[in-house]
């Protein structure tokens, strides 16, 4: 049976921060991952990298310039609107803000090519997980199994790893995203492009609102946003599209044309994305051999922006602290957990309040206090 020193699953932003980090201090690490390679799902969507969490692991990762020179420019651009199209923000991004915006995927291309060939075993979803004696056992979906002295679970959501530590599960928010997607959008959608503006746009109302990003090749991509019951975004038939479009414009049937537009203009398949989290603190007893990263660890809403700022982080420490404990692997996973709980705890309280205040019923005025108290 193969044997790694330290493997990893899951090759999202944390699972890959902490192999680079590793790399660059001469440990080796195998990550393991079920899709079949990087291109089989386009990764959509921007991330701002906040100085204080994403950027110190880039710096870790020893890729902060490299990532410099992939921030979009104006992405820093903020609108704030409300549901009648008013503007109550507009922000310029005169590239000195602390929030430089970045395409999820260059920022995962990135990590991939910083690794050496084959540090990713690709198509390798993992089944289950055990501790036998004193390592851990790996059994992949093919069968083929592997064993590891620290098995780090990196797999996102629905960890098949969690189990090893905690029993905690992600409950439903009460929140689903459905995304929409505007293509080279300054040409075919110029009211949309003038609408968000180079960066950010949130349109908000009670309840419901858009969040919508500028992405690096123009186009478009928004977040339309409601507060309703799990059941109700499930009994959306999204393989057809034009009956979903008639569903969510009936939502926003109150709201200005400017902003239904968007939903009616949208290329492509709507995606519904029902948003989970784990409970506010989640934390385990520390077990030796096993740990967790990113939203394995912490699972939280968007409304924070850190869930891959986090990820990034709790990879760079791990790794960074796996360096500073060479063959004393144990020392070094309860160091990192030690960091990792409260950050956690404080970014997952973030998020919640933020998804809050975001839908009050006074919207967009909460989101207006968060970013005035933000400066
Ligand atoms: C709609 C939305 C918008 C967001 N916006 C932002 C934002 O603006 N800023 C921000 O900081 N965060 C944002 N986030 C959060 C961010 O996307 C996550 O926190 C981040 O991607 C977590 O990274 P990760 O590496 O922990 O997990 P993931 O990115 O989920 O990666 C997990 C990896 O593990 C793999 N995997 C899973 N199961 C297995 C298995 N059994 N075997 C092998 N491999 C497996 C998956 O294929 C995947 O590649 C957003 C999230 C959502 C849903």
């Amino acid at each position: 049976m193969t044997h790694h020193n330290v493997a990893v699953v899951g090759a999202g932003l944390s699972g890959l921060t902490l192999a680079r980090v590793l790399h660059r201090h001469g440990v080796d690490a195998a990550v393991y991952e079920q899709e079949p390679s990087r291109h089989t799902r386009a990764q959509g969507g921007m991330l701002d990298i906040h100085d204080d969490t994403g950027a110190v692991a880039l710096h870790a990762a020893g890729l902060h310039d490299e990532f410099r020179a992939l921030v979009l420019p104006k992405g820093q651009e903020t609108r704030v609107l409300d549901r009648h199209g008013v503007v109550h923000l507009a922000e310029q991004d005169d590239g000195t803000g602390d929030r430089p915006e970045i395409d999820r995927g260059h920022l995962r291309d990135l990590l991939l090519d910083a690794l050496p060939a084959g540090t990713v075993r690709w198509g390798a979803r993992v089944r289950t997980a055990q501790r036998i004696g004193d390592h851990h056992e790996v059994t992949l979906a093919d069968g083929t199994t592997f064993s590891t002295d620290l098995l780090v679970g990196a797999d996102g959501a629905w960890s098949r790893i969690r189990p090893l530590v905690s029993p905690a599960t992600p409950a439903y928010t009460g929140v689903s995203f459905v995304e929409l997607d505007l293509p080279d959008a300054d040409a075919r959608h110029p009211a949309a492009a003038a609408l968000v503006g180079g960066g950010m746009m949130f349109a908000l109302g009670a309840g419901q609102g858009f969040l919508a990003h500028r992405e690096s090749g123009g186009d478009v991509h928004v977040y339309a946003a409601l507060t309703v019951p799990e059941e109700w975004i499930a009994g959306v038939d999204f393989a057809d599209t034009a009956a979903a479009k008639a569903v969510l414009l009936d939502r926003f049937a109150d709201w200005d044309a400017s902003l239904r537009a968007v939903i009616a203009d949208a290329e492509g398949d709507l995606v519904p994305r029902p948003i989970h989290a784990l409970p506010v603190g989640h934390r385990w007893d520390h077990v030796p051999g096993v740990t967790l990263l990113g939203d394995a660890a912490h699972l939280m809403s968007p409304f924070a922006g850190e869930g891959a700022n986090l990820a990034m982080l709790d990879g760079a420490g791990l790794g960074l602290a796996l360096a500073a404990h060479p063959g004393d692997p144990d020392e070094a996973v309860t160091a990192y957990e030690t960091a990792l709980f409260p950050r956690g705890e404080s970014s997952a309280a973030a998020s919640a309040a933020g998804q809050a205040a975001c839908f009050r019923d006074d919207a967009p005025q909460g989101l207006l206090d968060l970013f005035a108290a933000h400066r």
